[in-house]
């Protein structure tokens, strides 16, 4: 099969992923082999390729993937070849362990991450357990769906740990692709609830969008919204926000923050943080992690549901370089996505 393969960091100008034919990977117990259909391209491969974060060389990178399945592997049931589902940033967890066994294998400490750990869908062909593949609703196209696998999911993940009710109020403190699907979501779930929206100034783009899609109140970061938050997701990879976000959160209020890392540059932000203004009366602040198979299973029909149809940009398979570049400069109109067969 082709596959784009990572042998070692290098920044992402140099056209690091290499271009080999490889055997098609055979299935084991319990896993499926995929036809890759698309896969997307995420900021998350620009981290593994330039060393930020640690993949097991050499590697097929992607964590949102798209395809047939084409060979149930011994023991495995749950499809049958030609069933259409998607595989994403959780490829598998060990099953047993007590985080395991409460539903939090995005905690495990056998967790591996596709395109990561273990290989990911930058390839004709992809395999995965059956219990960490997911249907893909009829309603998205293979390109439209790939990029909810990460994105959506993630921020339907931190959406739930912020704890939000109906009628409570949550503030979403940047407006990237994560944060744009989880307002649509909170919309529509929560159809009570308030939405203030957190940018930086002068990112009139992305306070149109915000106002498009029901935000209840935009601002810039630091501002005081119209009411008190109830929780809040931070999405950006400063500090500041968070400072700033606790200021304004209601007694009892949580913030989630998701991402990977945080920059250090605005690290003396946090020096602002005082304890009976930002934290005492039971203010939280917790990260959210990787995902769960029910963030994937439980998002992709509300996703069809509401409908989030992302815009796509396409790309061939041998590409990939070209278009991580463009990801990396802020050029790609929308998702970015491989498309590798039909
Ligand atoms: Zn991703
Ligand atoms: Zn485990």
């Amino acid at each position: 099969m082709k596959a784009m393969v990572l042998e070692q960091i290098q920044p992402v100008e140099n056209k690091p992923l290499k271009l080999k034919n490889l055997p098609v990977p055979q299935p084991g117990n319990k896993q499926i082999r995929i036809k890759v259909t698309a896969c997307g391209i995420c900021h998350t491969e620009l981290d593994e390729i330039e060393g930020r974060l640690r993949p097991k060389f050499p590697i097929i990178l992607g964590h949102q993937i798209v395809g047939k399945v084409e060979l149930p592997g011994p023991n495995a049931s749950r499809f049958k070849p030609g069933d259409r589902v998607g595989i994403a940033w959780i490829n598998s967890a060990c099953g047993k362990c007590d985080l395991c066994r409460q539903g939090y294998e995005n905690l495990c400490a056998e967790f591996l991450g596709t395109g990561c750990d273990a290989n990911g869908g930058y390839a004709e062909y992809a395999v995965v357990a059956e219990d960490f593949a997911y249907p893909i609703p009829d309603r998205f196209s293979d390109s439209a769906a790939a990029p909810l696998l990460c994105a959506g999911a993630i921020g339907y993940r931190a959406m739930r740990l912020t704890g939000l009710r109906d009628g409570r109020s949550l503030g979403l403190f940047g407006f990237g692709a994560s944060a744009h699907i989880v307002i649509q979501i909170v919309k529509r779930k929560y159809p009570h609830s308030k939405v203030f929206v957190f940018i930086r100034p002068g990112q009139k783009k992305h306070q149109d969008l915000a106002i498009r899609l029901g935000a209840d109140w935009v601002g810039a970061t630091g501002e005081t919204p119209p009411a008190k938050i109830h929780c809040a997701i931070d999405f950006t990879p400063a500090w500041k926000p968070v400072v700033d976000a606790l200021k304004v959160l209601e007694n009892g209020g949580r913030i989630v923050i998701n991402a990977i890392r945080k920059e250090d540059k605005d690290k003396e932000s946090l020096l602002e943080l005082d304890y009976s203004t930002h934290l005492w009366l039971e203010k939280e602040i917790k990260s959210v992690a990787n995902i769960t198979r029910r963030d994937a299973e439980e998002f992709l029909p509300l996703a069809a549901e509401i409908p989030i149809i992302p815009e796509v940009q396409e790309f061939e398979l041998e590409e990939a370089n070209e278009a991580l570049i463009l990801l990396k400069q802020g050029k790609i109109h929308g998702a970015g996505v491989l498309k590798i067969s039909d």
